[in-house]
């Protein structure tokens, strides 16, 4: 194994744990396989909704909420908004030497043979050999424009 292999080994093994949703992964199952989720629109201050979605900033976390005991498995309930509408990768909450943007393929194709399912995943762009973060909504703007 040459230097470039082992420290494209390094990047897609290492473990992360998702910003989001808390889970633990690694880039290589995660790239383009698109297991979160994420607002594409922009947050309307004025209206307390996502442009994406017009989801709207829930006030339930007041009173009752506050003495009800944290459950784990839904911590989306006491959330104001949902972690996303639009699906997309996984995002570490650390430093991640793969950055969180388009994956080129060609450039790694090294790991290739350790992906799983790459041409099914739904962030894979045939045309392009990209792997992408993202599943990009047609309209509207977002934060990627
Ligand atoms: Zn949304
Ligand atoms: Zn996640």
């Amino acid at each position: 194994m040459d230097d470039n292999i082992e420290d494209m080994t390094r990047i897609f093994f290492k473990l992360h744990i998702c910003a989001v949703c808390g889970r633990y992964y690694t880039e290589i199952d995660n790239v383009g396989a698109h297991t979160c989720r994420y607002h594409p629109g922009k947050y309307d201050s004025f209206n307390d909704t996502y442009t994406c979605c017009s989801e709207k900033r829930r006030y339930g976390s007041t009173d009752y909420q506050r003495y009800m005991s944290f459950t784990p498995d839904k911590p989306q309930a006491y959330r104001s908004f949902s972690s996303g509408c639009t699906p997309c990768d996984c995002r570490s909450i650390y430093d991640n030497p793969l950055p969180y943007k388009d994956v080129d393929v060609k450039e790694y194709a090294p790991m290739l043979m350790f992906m799983k399912d790459v041409a099914s995943r739904p962030g894979y762009n045939e045309s392009k050999l990209r792997l992408e973060r993202v599943k990009r909504p047609k309209d509207a703007q977002t934060i990627f424009s």
